[in-house]
């Protein structure tokens, strides 16, 4: 019985009379204004199209929107080749596989199906949710019984303050870049930014969405942080912010051109099916540097072992802002504030003129809440800030004491004036201030009190580094 049936079956043409079992079908890669891929299936006599934004699922978790298109003439099952500019569906299509598939429903608004392609294979159903709108389904477990799901949401590891570790040699060594922190995730094309706290930085770095053209059909999470670089080079967060906050698409086109952006990828989290979490810092860092992503708008710089000293001195004379360690065993925890990563920051020192103070707020209203600060400029004193912080209650005392008899009431600083309800003073004392940077307006980014310097004359205190 068994074998009239195959003469049977050897006799049919089953592509010719398209029969309920064994039809054909083709999935054919789309590079058109967005890549996506059709999936093509044969029934009554055409192909039942739909296009798929970001390919077909892998994992029962991963359901995938499919958009149901016009159907299509049979030919399309070999078509591969250039539709020309202008027409409908412009662009490169290339079959991505095709096979045969049974039908278990084959309705309007669903159809269930197995699959026998060289990469399309199992079962899916396809059910429409709205108007054109379906979703595809994998109804099979992964082919690949180790495939994990693409993650959609990641929280990034965060390193603890602290000091250079003594045992060098287990640690690499990364600037620290003064960005903003970014999740990235590309699927199929489709590329999202993720900040901290889940926000959607997407439609803000234009620049960074082209590396999704890269990646291609490839499923990458990457970690990494928005930077804009100053003209000498350097990562300035000052600069970036003028990024941060725009409303519509045309603002970020305009100020894309002026103030452009860098992804700067120093972590994988997930390649093709699998997440990398659990590997090594250092074995993590190996798969990411063989992907080289290297664009204008995205880069991977290299990580420094063993070589902590050296690196945080460089970034000291280069004016950054420190370094990273990161324990080259230590596997990705999302979320956590980990001691396998430390970030060692460097601190510029500055002298300061105390030139007058702003009274505290709440508990500290008795004594002075902040220090106006500036520095010598020509021989003119020049409004640098205000320090609001580093102080202990018997400094503020001290301060407070110190500061009294000096009142007066005009201004000792020669133009730009620190904010209205300043106390002036004549300006003797002289302050050690640790801070983080200069601003480009000459203001002291970040800066902390360290302590009165009276071996130090007003006039010697000019602006240095940093
Ligand atoms: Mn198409």
């Amino acid at each position: 019985m068994a074998d009239r049936l195959g003469a049977y079956r050897a006799k049919r043409d089953f592509d010719a009379t398209a029969e309920p079992s064994g039809r054909r079908f083709v999935v054919q890669e789309h590079h058109a204004r967005r890549l996506h891929w059709d999936l093509r299936l044969e029934h009554g006599g055409v192909l039942v199209s739909f296009a798929l934004p970001r390919g077909i699922p892998a994992h029962p978790a991963e359901n995938r929107l499919a958009v149901h298109t016009e159907d299509h003439p049979l030919e399309y099952l070999e078509f591969e080749g250039e539709i020309p500019k202008g027409e409908y569906g412009a662009g490169t299509m290339s079959v991505w596989d095709r096979g045969t598939f049974e039908a278990e429903k084959f309705r309007d608004d669903e159809v269930i199906a197995t699959f026998h392609g060289e990469r399309l294979r199992g079962r899916y159903a396809l059910f429409r949710t709205r108007d054109d709108d379906w979703l595809i389904h994998r109804m099979d477990p992964p082919e690949d019984p180790g495939y994990e799901p693409m993650p959609d949401r990641i929280k990034p590891m965060l390193a603890r303050s602290g000091d250079l570790p003594r045992d060098e040699d287990a640690y690499g060594f990364e600037v620290k870049w003064d960005g903003i922190r970014t999740v990235l995730f590309s699927d199929h094309g489709h590329l999202s930014l993720q900040g901290r706290n889940f926000s959607d930085f997407t439609p803000r770095y234009p620049e960074v969405r082209e590396l999704a053209r890269e990646l291609g059909a490839r499923r990458v999470v990457l970690d990494g942080e928005v930077v804009a670089f100053d003209d000498e080079g350097r990562p300035s967060f000052e600069r970036l912010q003028s990024r941060m906050h725009l409303a519509s698409d045309s603002a970020v086109r305009r100020r894309m051109r002026d103030t452009p952006v860098t992804y700067v990828i120093f972590d994988l989290l997930y390649l093709d099916g699998r997440s990398t979490m659990s590997l090594r810092y250092e074995d993590r860092r190996q798969v990411l540097e063989a992907l080289e992503l290297e664009g204008l708008g995205w880069r991977t710089p290299a990580y420094h072992r063993g070589e902590g000293s050296a690196l945080l001195r460089a970034t000291r004379e280069l004016g950054i802002e420190g370094i990273v360690a990161k324990r080259l065993d230590c596997p990705y925890e999302p979320g956590k504030r980990v001691s396998g990563w430390i970030k060692v920051k460097n601190v510029c020192l500055q002298d300061v003129v105390i030139g007058g103070w702003t009274p505290g707020e709440g508990a500290r209203s008795r004594h002075l809440g902040a220090l106006a600060a500036g520095v010598m400029e020509d021989g003119r004193l020049v409004y640098a800030g205000k320090v609001g912080t580093g102080f202990t209650e018997s400094t503020l005392a001290m301060l407070t004491k110190e500061l009294e008899p000096l009142r007066r009431a005009d201004s000792p600083f020669d133009g730009r004036q620190p904010p209205k309800g300043t106390i002036f003073v004549e300006p003797r004392l002289v302050a050690s201030i640790e801070f983080r940077e200069w601003t480009k307006s000459g203001t002291l980014r970040a800066p902390s009190f360290k302590g009165l310097r009276p071996d130090k004359d007003p006039q010697d205190c000019v602006r240095e580094g940093g």
